[in-house]
């Protein structure tokens, strides 16, 4: 692969090197700490900031902070190339340990690294979670208040942060830059590195200011890290970012416990899939992504009408309650969260067993961004694509909406590859480590659809719907779940009592309430996990629990201890899954207490269209009666009219032929008694 360190799947470390990246060559591939200690990372000069610490044992540090008795697979070698100065560009999976390629030699060094991430919410947690391991860490952007900023900085003078935080917009300014100079650093680490390239799927033209930072700091490192960039979009980092002789490392693109498994299918069978789905994975974490708000608040309803509790994320949500659900959903409280797109970068949690899309996604790399945010443990999951014809209508209506034309042409080719990939019975995992540059050696993987993996769920034909077209999705038929689909088991450790798993993870979701800081803050997944397999007995049991470094133990030990004795003694969780009200009774409910639809709408915290939908059904369903104060009288009779000639069978066409004023929710609404009538049943006396 052009050069870079990899792994390649199944394989040992390749020790390729071509042309351009000969410092590499010299490099000792079977590195312990020890020699390092005793050495320098390279037979070859440092390029930048070579001052590295002797006293420091990487091993010691690894297990003193992060309590990891090993390192990942290439971390030791990006690490030691950081300590020697040397720029690098990482190309590794999300949940491959990229945060800990910088934190430690940051740590190592004695200095600051200055860190681009271009999240706040992102930034904040990393600091959050260096300073549970004792790691002193600041982040510095513009919403903070005045002083509190001068504070931060006058103290990142003094070098007091190990890493410092920053956006990429506010690392470019010039009095930034001239702080940053009073500043003792080691070097630079930008994080999703891919922003910075047009090629790829996630530009932001932020990003490309950050191309000043070789001119305006020449004898510093630069390290550039990314989980998702084809061989053109890493090109475009090491010349954007003006990377010298980067050492360039890159990570296999396959992740053989994940199981792809992509399906076309029509409204109502992507609706009964997805219940299925759900149903038949008893345990862990599931993201269900959906291309629209409102079919983020359609699919909540959906499966709470099936009695699967769930919580939605997207854009139009207040900041607390979209930052509420997440939290609700990482600390376990709710198994499943419906998410647009914005859901889930910078997302730590290592036990999702399946990742639902309910559209095509733009591209490649978005697809296996979000569907990468499964099985991180490295135990099986699924990655279910569950798409529609119509996804590709609104693709194409998005791209026709960009108005420069290179970015135009190269969103169409993002079109076809995901498309093909959608569309060609050829396996899912070559496909996508093709698209990255990745030339596996086998042909089928026995892990997705394809291959002929496919869970029985979806071997079962979906029922039909009962009117084409009229239903929402809330009002599915029951979903019948075939038993025995089980998810390919790898050799796996045995599974903890799922009772303890319980009592631990309310311990944590309490602890981390008391504290305001993620539940993952508190405590890793994998790490709960471990804890619950080894049940530890005493600190120094504890301390062999990977992710409990010397501060964690400090900070939790003994109550943990006390937390498992507590269990042994019979103490067990709380039930905490209270039987919720159904959505569509719900707003039944409030509708017949008088509560008008945007009363209701923010009773339910749903979008007003969410809400109309849903009294729609309720209408067309005899469950509710038309009332006429919904639609002016004038409106209603031109809508009704157009139902004469049209029909009432599809809105589109209606919404067409009908004024633009008149709103797509009215037609719902008339159209729903009009159903209702045809049907020939009586309407219900009004509430
Ligand atoms: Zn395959």
């Amino acid at each position: 692969m052009e050069g870079w360190a990899s792994r390649p799947s199944g394989g040992r470390d390749a020790r390729r090197s071509t042309a351009g990246c000969n410092l590499r060559q010299s490099w000792p591939w079977a590195l312990t700490h020890h020699w390092f200690n005793r050495h320098r990372p390279c037979g070859i000069p440092c390029r930048y900031t070579p001052e590295v610490n002797p006293d420091i044992d990487l091993l010691e540090a690894l297990r003193r902070y992060w309590g990891y008795s090993s390192f990942r697979p290439l971390q030791e070698r990006i690490v030691a190339s950081l300590m020697g100065g040397h720029d690098v560009c990482v190309v590794m999976p999300t949940g491959g340990g990229k945060s800990l390629c910088y934190q430690l030699p940051a740590l190592a060094l004695g200095k600051t690294a200055i860190v681009v991430s271009p999240l706040i919410a992102l930034m904040q947690d990393q600091a959050a979670q260096l300073a549970q391991m004792g790691i002193p860490a600041a982040v510095l952007n513009s919403t903070m208040a005045g002083d509190e900023q001068g504070r931060i900085m006058r103290r990142a003078r003094d070098g007091e942060f190990r890493l410092l935080y920053l956006s990429p917009e506010r690392l470019a300014r010039e009095n930034t830059l001239e702080f940053l100079r009073s500043v003792p650093t080691a070097f630079f680490a930008i994080d999703e590195a891919h922003c910075i390239s047009e090629w790829g799927h996630e530009f932001r033209p932020e990003y490309r200011q950050l191309s000043c930072l070789r001119t305006h700091f020449p004898d510093r490192a630069i390290a550039a890290f990314t989980a998702s960039a084809t061989r053109r979009v890493r090109h475009d980092i090491l010349h954007q970012l003006q990377l010298k002789d980067p050492h360039k490392y890159i990570a296999s693109f396959h992740r053989p416990n994940l199981r792809y498994v992509v399906k076309q299918c029509d409204a109502n069978s992507q609706a009964q899939l997805l219940v299925r789905a759900i149903k038949k994975c008893s345990e862990g974490n599931i993201i269900v992504y959906s291309p629209t708000i409102a079919r983020v608040e359609e699919t909540v309803d959906l499966l709470e009408e099936h009695g699967i509790p769930a919580v939605g994320y997207h854009g139009k949500m207040e900041a607390d309650e979209r930052r509420r659900n997440q939290e609700r959903w990482m600390s376990d409280e709710v198994r499943v969260l419906v998410g647009t797109i914005a859901f889930g970068l910078g997302i730590n949690k290592a036990t999702v067993r399946a990742v639902i899309h309910l559209s095509l996604p733009k591209s490649i790399e978005q697809y296996y961004q979000e569907a990468g945010r499964a099985g991180r443990d490295g135990k099986p999951a699924d990655c279910i694509l569950l798409w529609q014809k119509r996804d590709t209508a609104l693709l194409a209506h998005f791209i026709s909406q960009i108005t420069d034309p290179a970015e135009t042409e190269r969103a169409w080719e993002r079109y076809r590859r995901i498309r093909d990939f959608a569309d060609t019975a050829r396996c899912r995992h070559r496909q996508i480590c093709l698209h990255f540059g990745e030339t596996p050696k086998w042909e089928s993987c026995g892990a997705c659809d394809v291959c002929g993996s496919q869970p029985e769920w979806m071997a079962v034909p979906p029922k039909a719907a009962p009117r084409r077209g009229r239903r929402r999705l809330p009002m599915v038929p029951p979903v019948e779940v075939p038993q025995d689909a089980a998810i390919p088991l790898m050799a796996a450790l045995p599974e903890p009592d799922s009772a303890l798993r319980e009592y631990v993870r309310e311990w944590r979701r309490n602890m981390a309430r008391r504290q305001s800081v993620p539940a993952y803050i508190v405590m890793h997944d994998t790490s709960l996990e471990e804890l619950c397999r080894m049940r530890p007995r005493s600190l120094a049991a504890l301390s062999r629990v990977t992710g409990f470094g010397e501060r964690k133990i400090e900070a939790y030990g003994e109550q943990i201890l006390l937390a498992l004795e507590e269990f042994e003694k019979g103490a067990r969780a709380a039930q905490v899954h209270e039987q919720k009200t159904k959505p569509a009774e719900e707003t039944l409910r409030l509708l017949k207490e008088g509560k008008s639809f945007s009363e209701i709408a923010s009773l339910r915290q749903r979008q007003l269209g969410t809400v109309i939908g849903t009294v729609a059904t309720l209408v067309e369903q005899g469950e509710v009666a038309f009332d006429d104060s919904w639609v002016e009288a004038n409106r209603r009779s031109v809508i009704e009219a157009a139902c004469q000639q049209i029909g009432t069978q599809w809105l589109k066409p209606l919404k067409e032929a009908l004024p633009p004023e008149i709103t797509f929710e009215e037609i719902r609404l008339v159209v729903a008694r009009l159903r209702r009538l045809k049907a020939g049943a009586e309407e219900p006396a009004s509430a």
